[in-house]
This record gives structure tokens, sequence and C-alpha cells, in this order.
């Protein structure tokens, strides 16, 4: 075969294989689109575990309807102009590359409206193909509806699993995300029904969010922390030693507000574990670790599920100095627990 510029509709469906995994990662993409708009509330509407619809709708800053086209095309994206804002992005979203890919792979429309326009704007993709962009009544934010997801990629619609599999990673996603804002609120709804409501009000000093998540267990059990120093703050809750898992099921990790994985961090706050954990149980955590920007990439990884830290062993080590003081200060007796 000779060398040929792939047409664009593929393009975006083999990215697509990168950043839509399964329908968990859409609702990651698109409630942090609405999150990245300044939405205060968000909906999320599912069925079928997110295979035959996925809606969500945000009450956030709305996109100018001639702009529709363009927020669904390749690395078109208002996040970022150039290499310097890169490095120093503090948006969930960058890369420009969520919505051609999702409107590559499912029936898609958005319908969005943005202060002072006076009327909302809608455009339906199917499976790549675009259409038309017509006024459609919509209060001011945006929403997006993605139906029949993968119907047109047989292979990975091979790879979804039952309903209730789906929706149990959707609501883990959403947890991570829940755990990370709880300023705004976050409303599920599954098959017609209400399934969980995150409410808006609630922040994790109180420890009702930390409940909602984690389960009173949890919440009763952790320890607040909160140490700065050379630029660094880290800070949220770890369980006492005696509340531990089986499996690293409930160890959260947060990046400049961005929930990662990342295998030093979590050998820092193993570490500091060590001397009081048994051997083979695993600690609990949320943890929120801010640093300058410019400190951390971002640009590792299509899904964002890692990041490369500029000074990762200084991060290393402060963690396990942060946890590790925390933790003696247990041993001391000094508790300081989750206000109920
Ligand atoms: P990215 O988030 O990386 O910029 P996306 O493909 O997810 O890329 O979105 C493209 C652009 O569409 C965004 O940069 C933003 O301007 C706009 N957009 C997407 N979703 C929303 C939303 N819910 N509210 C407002 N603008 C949105
Ligand atoms: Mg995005």
């Amino acid at each position: 075969m000779p060398i040929r510029q792939l047409p664009d509709t593929l393009i975006n469906q083999i990215a697509a294989g990168e950043v839509v995994e399964r329908p968990a990662s859409v609702v990651k993409e698109l409630v942090e689109n609405a999150l990245d708009a300044g939405a205060r509330r968000v909906d999320i509407d599912l069925e079928e575990g997110g295979v035959r619809l996925i809606r969500i709708r945000d009450d956030g800053g709305g996109i100018p309807g001639n702009e529709l086209p363009l927020a669904i095309q390749r690395h078109a994206t208002s996040k970022i102009a150039s290499l310097d804002d890169l490095e120093g992005v503090s948006t969930l979203g960058f890369r420009g590359e969520a919505l051609p890919s999702i409107a590559s792979v499912s029936r898609f429309a958005m319908t969005s409206r943005c202060e002072g326009s006076e009327h909302g704007t809608r455009l339906e993709v199917d499976g790549g193909r675009v259409g038309e962009l017509r006024p459609h009544p919509h209060p001011r934010g945006t929403t997006v509806e993605v139906r029949e997801l993968f119907f047109n990629v047989p292979a990975r619609r091979k790879f979804l699993r039952a309903e209730r599999t789906e929706l149990g990673h959707i609501e883990e996603w959403l947890r991570q995300l829940a755990l990370a804002r709880p300023d705004v609120e976050l409303r599920v709804a599954h098959n017609g029904r209400p399934s969980r409501r995150w409410k808006g009000e609630g922040d994790l000093l109180t420890g009702l969010r930390l409940n909602e998540a984690l389960g009173e267990d949890f919440a009763r059990n952790a320890l607040a922390v909160d140490h700065a120093a050379a630029g660094l703050r880290l800070h949220g809750w770890i369980a006492r030693p005696t509340y531990n898992r089986a499996s690293a099921d409930q160890q959260y990790l947060y990046v400049n507000g961005r929930s990662i994985r990342d295998r030093s961090v979590a050998h820092a706050v193993k570490q500091a574990y060590s001397d009081v954990l048994f051997h083979g149980r695993q600690p609990a955590y949320v943890l929120f670790l801010e640093t300058d920007p410019r400190r951390v990439d971002v640009n590792v990884h299509p899904a964002k599920h890692e990041v490369r830290f500029r000074d990762a062993r200084l991060i290393h080590d402060f963690v396990f100095r942060t946890l590790h003081e925390a933790l003696a200060e247990t041993r001391a007796g000094a508790v300081a627990g989750v206000p109920q």
C-alpha cells in the first residue's frame, strides 16, 4: 500500500483508542470539561451503564455557538495557546482531544449557551460525521450527549462489560472527582432513577464528603494532614493505622487538583506507614499535593492518569516526612480526628 494521509474521522478514532476506553472515560472527560468551565452543578444521566446514553449537563460558562464546530476539532482548545501555557497549565484539560475522540465513536450532540447569547446552539455528530449548527433552547451552560458508545467500533464494543461493571467504573471516577471538588454539586441518575447526589455545600473539612465517599469508618479514623515547605503543600486525610485495607482501594492522590497514580508518592506513603501497619495491609488516604504547576509535567499520558515531577526525590521525601510525623503523633496519643 502507498503511504497516505488518514481521514480525520479515522485519526480521531485512533486517538479515541487511547482516551476513551469505556463509558467511565467519557464521563471523566466530560465532567472535567464542566469543571474547567466553572460549573457549580453537574447533572449526569446514564442509561445501561453509560453504554446506551451518557448525558452531562453543566451550568458553566458555555461555548459561543460559532465555536461549537471548533470544540469538536482535534487539537482545538481554549485552555492553552503556547508552550508556556502548557508548562503552567492549571485546568484539567489542555489536549483538545476528548470531544473529537468521543464524537468519532458515538452518536454525539453538544448544546451550549454562554452568557449574553440569546439562545443556545446545538451540534450533532454521528460517528464523526458533523451535522449542521442549529439554534436550540438551553440555559447558560453546556449539555453533551453521548449515545451508543462504540456503535461503529465493534472491536471496542466487545470489551464493554456488564451494565453494573461499567456503572461501577463510572462511580469510581465520580468519587475521585467528588473528593477533589466538594464545592460542586454532582447529581447522578441511572436508567431514569436518581442514583447518587453529591451536595455542593459540603467541604472535605466537615467530613461530609469524606463520609459519603469513603464511609464513616474511614472518616472516624482519619487524621488531618496539612503541611507546607519548600514550595510544596500536602493536605488531606490519612487513616489511622488501625483502619487499613486488604487492597489499595482507598488511596486517592491529587496533584494540583488532578487525580493521578504515582508510584513514587505511593511508595513514600507506604514507607511512612511501614512501622505501624501489618505486613501486606494497605493504608487508606485522600491526599492533595499542591505545587507550582511548572514543577510538574502533566503531559505524559493521553488520559492524564500520570504526571512527571521535576524533583521527584524532593517530593518523595516531603511526603514521607510529613506523613511519618503525622503518624508519630498518633503513637504519642495526640489524635486529631475528623469533626463529625
Ligand atoms: P480540552 O478540554 O483538552 O480543551 P476537549 O476536547 O475536552 O479539550 O474540549 C475542547 C474545548 O471545548 C475546550 O477547550 C473548551 O473550550 C470547550 N468545552 C468543552 N466542554 C465544555 C463545557 N462543558 N463547557 C464549556 N466549554 C467546553
Ligand atoms: Mg477536555
